[in-house]
């Protein structure tokens, strides 16, 4: 973080996994010229009083750090092992050289399990610092953490059948890739100024909520302004904006939020 500067949260991508424009598709959201529409896969930027920290490494990370104009990376929280939210971990190699030391990962036991067997060349002792990220693990557990000068609180939530977690830094949350918040988890979502929460398309789906069931969340919640995330290519930006509640949008990259 520049010295001065406020700590904030940026969206790097607001996107489902296939992303927005998805490959081989005419529709009018993927073809749009509103960037708004353009959405690259699930990604956040905090920038806290001690360094820069980010929730997730998606396949577009590269892309979405230069966008973002990042120099410095003191870690990385990760909210569940899908590829859409892992599979950018390799370009946290420049870190590694830049800050010469290993770049700590925040994760559940299942997540560091994935991202082992997935990249398995960079726990190899054979293979050389240039050609592997340098990683250390550390373990989140339901305790908040203290990283970077921000207070982290890690949230349950439930994706499909997939526990995974959420974050509430301050008065902000994050919660990604969820189709169920559990009764414990309740209570570390009231009194928010802001939560951003996944919500897919208008139809169902297994393991997100829809845009109608993310209202009801809000509704409950009342977070005092609320944007939703991992959006897929069947919401048009304004279009879908013009019919949401009153302090409900649609996130879009870019977005960034003060802490
Ligand atoms: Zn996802
Ligand atoms: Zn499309
Ligand atoms: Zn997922």
């Amino acid at each position: 973080m520049t010295p001065g500067k406020s700590p904030s949260l940026t969206m790097l991508g607001t996107g489902t996994s296939m992303g927005v424009p998805m490959i081989g598709c005419d529709c009018a959201v993927c073809t749009s010229t509103d960037p708004h529409n353009h959405r690259y896969r699930s990604g956040v930027l905090l920038e806290a009083p001690g360094g820069n920290l980010l929730i997730d490494t998606s396949q577009e990370l590269r892309l979405q750090l230069i966008r973002a104009g990042v120099h410095q990376l003191s870690g990385v929280l990760y909210t569940h092992a899908h590829a859409d939210h892992i599979m950018g971990l390799d370009d946290l190699r420049i870190f590694g050289f830049r800050q010469k030391g290993p770049i700590p990962l925040y994760c559940e036991e299942v997540v560091e399990s994935a991202i082992r067997r997935t990249f398995s060349y960079a726990f190899l002792q054979s293979e050389t610092l240039h050609s592997k990220p340098q990683l250390e693990f550390r373990r989140v557990a339901a305790e908040p953490l203290q990283v970077c000068g921000l207070n982290i609180q890690p949230i349950r939530l439930i994706h499909g059948t997939l526990p995974i977690l959420g974050y509430r830094i301050g008065n902000v949350a994050f919660c990604t890739d969820v189709s169920h918040i559990p009764d414990e988890s309740w209570g570390l979502l009231r009194d928010l100024d802001v939560l951003i929460l996944g919500a897919i398309r208008h139809e169902p789906h297994p393991t997100h909520f829809s845009v109608g069931q993310a209202l009801e969340v809000i509704a409950e919640l009342r977070p005092r302004k609320a944007y939703l995330t991992h959006i897929s290519h069947t919401l048009e930006h304004t279009e879908t904006n013009r019919h949401l509640p009153d302090k409900v949008e649609l996130a879009y990259d870019g977005l960034r939020v003060m802490l």
